[in-house]
């Protein structure tokens, strides 16, 4: 079986290079507080439970914009999804579900890959933020909590992939 390819995808700033960077283990993919930094498709090589797969961290997604840059990440990452086996959608708690994600499911449905649906800043244990459950109504199933700063949830997120 070829190895298979996990495409993280998900606007601008909600740290899919952070995410990256938790899972491959090496700070690969630059991580930024402006929006946009990570500009191109990057990989790298893992595995989890003895399985190998390829993780490609996208600049991000902002549907509506006027931005060449940003168009050109958005194009960026449509070639990612078109190559995925499988899409993370990552999502942020603290912005909590946006118009914007809502756009951005709706361009991975049309893709016909699998998608897993992650919300990541959930830094603390214990009982979820009530925002999300918010998540729900993007109608991709239970999202999983994460939090590529301390690893929190990453394990059950590769389990789904
Ligand atoms: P990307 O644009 O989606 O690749 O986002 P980045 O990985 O560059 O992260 C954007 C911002 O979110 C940075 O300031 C990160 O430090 C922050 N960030 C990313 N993951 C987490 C997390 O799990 N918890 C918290 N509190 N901040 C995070
Ligand atoms: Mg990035």
């Amino acid at each position: 079986m070829p190895k298979p390819i996990i495409a993280i995808v998900g606007r601008p700033n909600v740290g899919k290079s952070m995410l990256f960077n938790k899972i491959i283990g090496k700070r690969l993919s630059i991580v930024e507080d402006t929006p946009g930094v990570t500009r191109d498709r990057i990989y790298g090589e893992s595995d989890w439970c003895g399985r190998a797969f390829t993780l490609v961290d996208t600049g991000g997604i902002e549907p509506r914009t006027d931005s060449q840059i940003l168009e050109f990440m958005r194009d960026q990452a449509q070639t990612a999804i078109e190559t995925a086996t499988v899409i993370v959608f990552l999502t942020d708690i603290r912005t909590g579900l946006t118009a914007s994600d809502q756009e951005v499911a709706a361009m991975l449905l049309r893709s016909g890959k699998p998608i897993v649906l992650a919300v990541n800043k959930m830094d603390s244990t214990g009982a979820p933020d009530p925002d999300f459950y918010e998540f729900y109504n993007l109608g991709l199933g239970d999202p999983i909590a994460v939090s590529a700063v301390h690893g929190h949830g990453t394990g059950d997120l590769l389990d789904a992939c």
